[in-house]
């Protein structure tokens, strides 16, 4: 696949394969808007932390899209299929991590069955909806993520984003190909 290295870095967690073994660290992928909505380690935490959860979990949304990561071809699928039904897939990617773990402990539910709406039939097997009855929850995940240094990955259009869309396209990816069979899976 496209990542040549033993673990890849997404903010602090790392995704390796011997961890994914284990499944002691499911990690969630949450797209952001823009890179700032995570704010910056140099922002007082209280108001950082309520910035990120106004622009990463809106108040008028009860649940947020995430995908679920084990291994480099989810990655692939999901990075690729992110921007896919836009006019152009090659552009930044910024993504917030979490574990499994982290959510749970914040008091948020994760639904697994709920299939994503992206062009690729595996990135939408990954997708997950979250959500809370208590906004307080998106507030406590954010605190504990920015507390242990957890940072926006960014896949940068030209050295990552034209590279996984490319081999993607060249796999026949429905979210390129539109040919109604898939081959990712
Ligand atoms: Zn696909």
């Amino acid at each position: 696949m496209m990542f040549d290295e033993k673990s890849i870095d997404l903010g602090g967690l790392w995704l390796d394969e011997a961890t994914k073994a284990g499944r002691s660290q499911t990690l969630y992928l949450q797209k952001l808007g823009r890179q700032s909505d995570w704010g910056h380690e140099t922002d007082p935490i209280d108001t950082r932390v309520e910035s990120a959860v106004a622009a990463v979990f809106r108040p008028d949304d009860s649940a947020f899209s995430l995908y679920q990561i084990g291994s480099y071809p989810e990655l692939s699928s999901v990075i690729a299929g992110l921007p896919a039904n836009r006019e152009k897939p090659r552009q930044n990617i910024d993504v917030i991590v979490f574990t499994h773990a982290e959510l749970v402990s914040a008091g948020i539910t994760v639904l697994s069955d709920v299939p994503g709406e992206l062009g690729c039939v595996a990135a939408n097997r990954l997708h997950v909806d979250i959500e809370s009855d208590n906004r307080d929850s998106y507030a406590t995940l954010c605190r504990q993520a920015m507390s242990g240094g957890r940072t926006v990955r960014r896949f940068k259009k030209k050295s990552e984003v034209s590279q996984i869309v490319s081999a993607q396209e060249a796999y026949g990816c429905e979210a390129f190909a539109g040919n109604g069979n898939c081959p990712c899976h």
